[in-house]
This record gives C-alpha cells, structure tokens and sequence, in this order.
C-alpha cells in the first residue's frame, strides 16, 4: 500500500523545527542564567569592596579622633597657667594615636580617589607636640607657646583633620555609590530570575504541550499501524480464501464479505469481462453501492480500462469522467490485472463529505483486494479452461467421448431414481470421407463445427452432445421418452441436411434413437440399440432416423425417414 505521505515529511520538519526551538530556549535560559550569576559575582564584590571602604572609614575615623583629642590634649596644656602640669591625658591620648596603624591611611586609594594624608604630616605633627611637652616638662611654658605658634601646629593638626574629613565624605559618597550600584544589581539580578523563571515555565509548558502532541501522534501511529496490521491480516485471510474458491459466486461472496469489513463505509461492484470480452458484466455489489448500476460497460466508456489505472469519477461531473458514469456518488475504479490481462473493473463508492479525498485514501487497500480477486478470478478461469479442455473436444466444443460415458452413467442412474425416461441420438454424418475427399480436410472440419452448431442450438439446457469419435456424436436427453427423442432426432436430421447450401457441399446424417427403460435395459444396451438403429439407417438408404424397438409395444407408424430397428436384446 503506497502512502508517501506528506504526513512524515510534515512530521520531520516538525520535528526539525522543534529541535531548533529546544535549543533555542536551552541557550536562552543558559544566557539567563549566566547573566543572573555575572550579577551576583558583581554584586559580592561590590559588597566586599565596600566592607573594606567602610572599615578603613572607621580607621580614619579613629585616628581623627585620636588626632583631635592628643590635639586637644596638647593645646589644654598650652593655655594652663598652673604649675602644676599634668601629661596624663596627652599621654593618654597620645599612646591611643600610637597603637593605630598608619599604614592604612596614606596606601589606601579607591578608584582613584585622593590619597589619604600622609603620614610625613602626621610625624612632623608628632614632633612638634612633643617639642612643646619637652618645653612644658622643664618649665618653659613660653618656648612652648611659642612653639605651638611659630610652627602653626594648630593650622597644621586643623588642615590634617579637614583633609582626613574630606576624605571620609568621599569614602562615604563611594559607599553611598556603590550602595546603589549593589541595589540596582540586586534588582536586575531579581528581575532576570523571576524572567528565567517565567521564561523555564513557558518552556515547560511549551515542552509539555509537545510532549502530550507528540504522545498524541505516537497514539495515532500506533493505532494506524495496528488497523494496517489487522487489514493485512485480512487480506491475507482473504487471499487464503479465495484459494479454495472453485466458482466466480464463491470468490464474489468472499470479496463481499471481506471489502464489507475492511472498507465498512464504501459501496462496491465487481465488474467481469463477458464470454467475448467485448463487454464488463457486473458480478457483484455490497453495502449499497448504488441502484442505478448499469449492467454493463463497454470497454470505451472505461478511463480505466482504457489507461489500466485506478481512476475516480466525481459526482459533480467534474475533471474526466467516464461514460458509463451516472450516478451521484465518487467513484474509485481500479482495472483488475492478473498476469498481465485484464480480468475486470473494481469499483469503490463513496458520499458525503471529502469522498474523493477518503477514496484517495483507500487507493492502497483497494488495490490489493483488485489484485487479490483477479488472481482469483484468473485461477477460476485456468481452471474452467483446463476442466473444459479435459472435458470437451477442440474442434467442436462438444464434450467429449470419457465425460459422454461419466455423464450417460450418471444421468441414467437420476433418472431411474426419478422413474423418468432418458434417451440417447446416435449421429454419424454420411459420406463424411468423399466430403473430404472432394472438399478438403478443412471444409470437412468446418462442416463438424457447423453440425454441433446446429445441434446445441435445438437441444435443452440439460441435454449432453459429445463427440462420440470422428464424425460420429452422440446425444443424451434426460426426461425426455422415445417419440419425443425420435421427432428431435427428425428435426436435428432436417437441420443438418440445411447445412448444405450454405457450405456448398452435400451434407446428411443418419440417425440412431434407443431410450431406457422404452428400448433398453442399461446404458450399454442403450447405446448398442442406438449404434444398431444408426447402423440400419445407414443400411436404409442415410439421411434418416431410425428407432430402436420397443421391448414391450409392436412397432408403430413411422415418419418417412424414420426406420425401427428390432430391440438388441
Ligand atoms: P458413411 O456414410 O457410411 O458413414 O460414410 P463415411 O465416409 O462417413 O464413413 P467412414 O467411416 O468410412 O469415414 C469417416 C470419415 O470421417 C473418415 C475420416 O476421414 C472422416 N473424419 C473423421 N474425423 C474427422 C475430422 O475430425 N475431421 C475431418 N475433416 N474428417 C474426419
Ligand atoms: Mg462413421
Ligand atoms: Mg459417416
């Protein structure tokens, strides 16, 4: 069954445009997430540069402090006046200024912020307070005073301590910036999980989606593929049946039945070459395939016949349509072909919506049942052909001497059984061998055709000629008593004496009657009586019907030609 479907192409880019969407959204979500991790790498360090801001704030902070008071400290001695002077609180504040590291404050730098004092000003502002305490510790408050002045120690600690807070207002403004900087990283960091998260959830969605349209699809194939496996299944049944079909009726009721099955929503008709393939006779229909079949179809009505491919008609009347075509349902037409001869024409009905679409469809299955019948059918037909050459004689068409003896056996005994009377014509035609002499063998033969023409042509259905050998026939009448056998002997007589005009020759039989139970006893006697009663009508001139004698009766009158023999026994 040929489906090249547009369905797995469809299905391929599908899934090629899935695949490039699956990655498109893998890479996606990855770049988001990075993004969402280069925020929080910024953010930590953004946070641990702040930290350390922050700490060397407090340790500037702390040193200003400790700047001011010893400052301080060193001024408050200045200004006493007592003798008494007391270092503690310089000492105090001194020895605070001494544990903090110094280092911090001029290396530190910030992005290139200003670099913090140096710690040159800081010695130099050491030694001068220390000049003034050496000054005061040997009771020179004068040369300290003037020292405090002259070195400007008050301008020089009041300028450190400003530079120090200008400093710290920038570390403070860095940390207010950075702050935000973290804040706005914390936001664009949020916003970009809570878009990976939405865009992860879209994903999922779009994946389940898929999975279930994927799943949904994988269903239908798997349904597909069981229907198909189960019509093969069938097929098969079906070929297998049709193997034992002896009759066209046979195979015609196991194609019903199995087009019935596989194609439950489709009519049908099988159409049969007649006897002189001039014609298609239709054989068979099922499930309604319409009442206005014609009986047949002439071979050129046919597009499918005449193309030997399947070819639809559709009920509109529209693209070609055949000739024969009439009805008001699409109609699929499939020519059956089996070794390369035509046998006859399937047909596939359907209505209703998208017919010719679900006919396309059915253009496979439809196919194999066309093959399968008419490998049927041309096995039906071998057969009848071998049967009949077994049976009947070649040149004539009669059957032939064994099937006359089967059949005489036969008939007799149903006959008996129904107490009815059979008779028997024995015909040799007379001068046969000066015919052939003078007209030629095949004149001779003609003349043998002609003559089993002319008596099949006034014989009954149930009647048997066969060609008994050479110019000799024979003929079996069931039912049928003497007188009537002896008046179709007379006729047949007549008709084959009119033979001669018309084949320019001179043409005659004799002609030999007997009957059971009327003559004879049994078959044997019957055609003995009968070959006897020809044999005398020879002797009585030809051209004439001679009678086998009653067992029972005197003779009677008889016609001209008719002559009657004394019974055999
Ligand atoms: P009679 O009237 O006594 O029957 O004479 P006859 O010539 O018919 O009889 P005979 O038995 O002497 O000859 C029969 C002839 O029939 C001999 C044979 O040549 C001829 N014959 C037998 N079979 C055929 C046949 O198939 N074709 C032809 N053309 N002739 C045949
Ligand atoms: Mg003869
Ligand atoms: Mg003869």
């Amino acid at each position: 069954m040929l489906t090249i479907d547009t369905h797995t192409i469809s299905e391929r880019s599908r899934k090629v445009g899935m695949t490039v969407t699956s990655w498109l959204t893998c890479g996606l979500i990855s770049v988001m997430l990075m993004c969402v991790l280069a925020t929080f790498l910024y953010i930590d360090r953004q946070q641990s540069d702040v930290a350390q801001v922050r700490l060397q704030t407090h340790a500037m902070m702390r040193m200003q402090h400790s700047i001011a008071w010893t400052h301080l400290a060193v001024l408050e001695l200045v200004l006493q006046h007592s003798d008494q002077t007391d270092f503690g609180a310089y000492s105090r504040a001194l020895n605070v200024l001494n544990t903090q590291s110094s280092d911090a404050l001029p290396k530190m730098t910030w992005r290139g912020t200003a670099t913090v004092p140096t710690s040159e000003v800081l010695e130099t502002l050491k030694s001068h307070w220390a000049e003034i305490i050496a000054a005061l510790n040997v009771g020179q408050p004068d040369r300290a005073r003037a020292v405090y002045l002259t070195r400007d120690v008050s301008g020089i600690a009041s300028n450190l301590l400003k530079t120090m807070t200008i400093d710290i207002d920038r570390y403070k403004e860095v940390i207010g910036d950075t702050q935000l900087r973290i804040q706005n990283a914390t936001t664009l960091a949020l916003i970009l999980q809570i878009l990976s998260g939405i865009f992860c959830i879209c994903a999922f969605a779009a994946t389940a989606r898929t999975g279930a349209r994927d799943a949904k699809a994988r269903d239908i194939a798997v349904c597909a593929a069981n229907a198909s496996r189960e019509q093969v299944t069938q097929l098969f049944e079906m070929t297998e049946m049709l193997q034992s079909a002896t009759e066209r009726s046979d195979a015609n009721v196991v194609l019903r039945s199995a087009a019935s099955e596989l194609m439950p929503d489709f009519g049908g008709a099988l159409y049969v070459f007649n006897n002189s393939r001039d014609r298609l006779t239709l054989s068979t229909t099922w499930n309604q395939a319409g009442e206005d079949l014609p009986d047949s179809i002439g071979l050129q009505q046919c597009w499918a016949m005449k193309r030997g491919k399947p070819h639809i008609n559709r009920a509109d009347g529209k693209k070609l349509s055949c000739e024969h075509h009439t009805g008001n349902l699409d109609v699929l037409e499939i020519p059956m072909i089996a070794r390369g001869e035509i046998l006859g024409l399937l047909q596939i009905f359907a209505s209703g919506e998208n017919a010719v679409e679900r006919l396309q469809q059915q253009m496979g299955l439809g196919s194999a049942l066309a093959d399968a019948m008419s490998l049927a059918l041309a096995n039906i037909s071998l057969r009848d052909k071998l049967r009949s050459q077994a049976l009947r004689d070649p040149l004539t068409g009669l059957y032939n001497r064994r099937y006359m003896e089967d059949a005489l056996e036969r008939t007799v005994r149903m006959t008996d059984r129904e107490k009815q009377e059979v008779s028997v014509i024995m015909i040799d035609l007379d001068h046969f061998k000066r015919l052939n002499d003078q007209h030629g063998h095949a004149k001779g033969d003609s003349v043998l055709r002609d003559t089993a023409a002319v008596i099949m042509s006034q014989l009954r259905d149930t009647d048997i000629a066969c060609r008994y050998g050479g110019e000799e026939l024979i003929v079996v009448m069931p039912n049928c008593d003497l007188d009537a056998a002896a008046q179709k002997a007379e006729s047949l007589r007549a008709a084959i004496e009119a033979l001669s005009e018309p084949n320019g020759a001179k043409v005659s039989a004799s002609l030999g009657v007997a009957a059971i139970p009327s003559t004879s006893h049994a078959v044997r006697d019957m055609v003995a009586s009968a070959d006897a009663a020809l044999y005398r009508a020879k002797q009585d001139g030809r051209n004439r019907v001679a009678l086998a004698s009653r067992r029972d009766e005197p003779a009677t009158e008889l016609p001209e030609n008719v002559t009657r023999l004394e019974a055999a026994e």
